[in-house]
């Protein structure tokens, strides 16, 4: 069996994974919280550990993965959007705008992650449907001594797990106070200590619970659900790397002390940010736009995918739009190549290896450029196993329903009455629209040749003529 190296945040250390089962590896990954469309940076660890959990399910067999990632519907941005559609006239409870906001923005998610070409994880547990899980963890921790409630919140101790706080992200808790941002409230007995429940105002959604109506704290959501869905030991946490602290290290905290006989995560995966055209996207600069904007100005899901793959995901990823031109020629030639053609059995070798060896994605493509040159089928199989050139992401560069060669006999017959009567304006005018769609024009003593280029999008072809 193929062994799979991976990078380990906790050990520090490229590690052999070895699965807790191998008949059910587990993976948690931390998801968005939906309150308004993904934005692009939203999107790379969707795709680095959709491609590690299609590695997983290669070595280890489909039904023997289990991928959960949550959704965060509990978030006061959710709360404000449907109080605003409440206070405009909207009808309903505010549970249920609350509800049919966090609908919305997930449907957006997963329409938009698709078309990135990211399975959907095995479970997707909202947070509102584990209130329950989550007041039973927090008693217990406050009956183990790590939390304790007060003025209706109750606080993570900090204290109480002193000698382990910050040790996945190589922080000490003086180092931390020193250095954070930290809410001082009367209420705290340390600085640090973190919130696990929070009292609700009417105007805010709210449970029932021992502390009076009021809801949870962000990270305890990730460790009751875990808990729930996965066990207390399960194999891979992952996420981006804004979250390992506090979120990563608050929830370390939460589920090691909620059950001590646990590992919680074994392997910690974090995967770097995403900057675009060299800059940190951000509203103020400018550069800040959404998968849906990218798809909406005609960038494929696939183009998308095939840009974040070139970047390990342990590095800065530049999103750039020469790199989605030059991605998106890659693509339109390999799928002519493939067109037609059943993949190979298997993906090649090396191309595995290249994603076992902690998800060297750059390696792996490298690997597809060296198959597209006479190896259709392998070249197929690979990039398939990368999440590549499936059928149902092709469409963007679908030829086959447009007749090319009627729009090249068209110009060739433009062309000869053209020499003839010496009147080239139908020439030059065929000739832009097909350069405006998207194609490049070959004209030669032999004849007329239309070839799709970068950007070519056959719906401008309607109309021509
Ligand atoms: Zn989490």
């Amino acid at each position: 069996m193929t062994t799979i190296k991976l990078h380990n945040t906790r050990t520090r250390a490229k590690e052999d994974f070895v699965p807790i089962s191998a008949d059910n590896v587990r993976m948690y990954v931390c998801g968005p919280t939906v309150y308004d469309r993904a934005h692009l940076g939203n999107a790379r660890p969707v795709v680095v550990f959709d491609v590690l959990y299609r590695l997983l399910r290669h070595v280890y067999g489909s039904d023997h993965v289990t991928y959960v990632r949550n959704f965060t519907d509990v978030d006061d941005k959710i709360n404000a959007t449907a109080l605003a559609r409440q206070k405009g006239g909207a009808e309903g409870t505010l549970e249920q705008l609350v509800q049919e906001r966090s609908d919305e923005t997930i449907g957006w998610y997963l329409h938009d992650m698709g078309a990135l070409g990211a399975l959907e994880p095995d479970e997707m547990p909202r947070a509102t449907q584990y209130i329950a899980q989550m007041v039973a963890m927090i008693e217990d921790l406050i009956a183990k001594g790590h939390a304790y409630a007060a003025e209706g919140h109750v606080l993570f101790a900090v204290d109480s797990w002193k000698e382990h706080y910050g040790a996945l992200s190589g922080r000490s808790v003086d180092d931390m106070i020193a250095g954070a941002r930290v809410e001082v409230a009367p209420y705290k007995r340390n600085p640090m200590d973190f919130v696990l429940w929070k009292p609700s105002t009417d105007e805010l959604p709210g449970w029932d619970s021992p502390w009076g109506r009021g809801r949870p704290g962000w990270h305890i959501e990730c460790s009751a659900m875990s808990y729930e869905l996965l066990g207390e030991s399960f194999d891979i946490h992952g996420g981006g790397n804004d979250l390992m602290f506090p979120h990563h290290e608050n929830e370390i905290a939460q589920s090691k002390c909620a059950h001590p006989h646990g590992e919680f995560a074994r392997v910690w995966l974090h995967n770097e940010m995403l900057q675009v055209e060299g800059k940190k996207m951000s509203k103020s600069l400018g550069n800040f736009f959404t998968v849906h904007d990218l798809l909406e100005q005609g960038v494929p899901g696939e183009v998308i995918r095939f840009v974040f793959l070139q970047t390990h995901y342990r590095k800065p990823m530049d999103w750039t739009e020469k790199k989605a031109r030059e991605a998106e020629a890659t693509l339109r030639k390999w799928r002519a190549l493939t067109a037609g053609i059943e993949p190979a059995a298997s993906a090649a070798p090396a191309v595995v290896a290249a994603l076992s060896d902690d998800l060297n994605t750059a390696g792996a493509l490298a690997e597809l450029h060296r198959l597209a040159d006479g190896d259709a089928a392998s070249l197929l199989a690979g990039a398939q196993l990368l999440g590549l050139l499936s059928q149902e992401m092709g469409a963007w560069a679908d030829t086959a329903s447009v007749d090319l060669s009627a729009h090249a006999d068209r110009l060739s017959d433009a062309r000869a009455s053209a020499m003839q009567s010496k009147d080239f304006s139908e020439v030059d005018r065929l000739k832009a629209a097909y350069l405006a769609a998207g194609l490049e024009v070959r004209m030669s003593k032999d004849g007329v040749e239309l070839v799709p280029g970068t950007g070519f999008d056959a719906a401008k072809l309607e109309g021509v003529w």
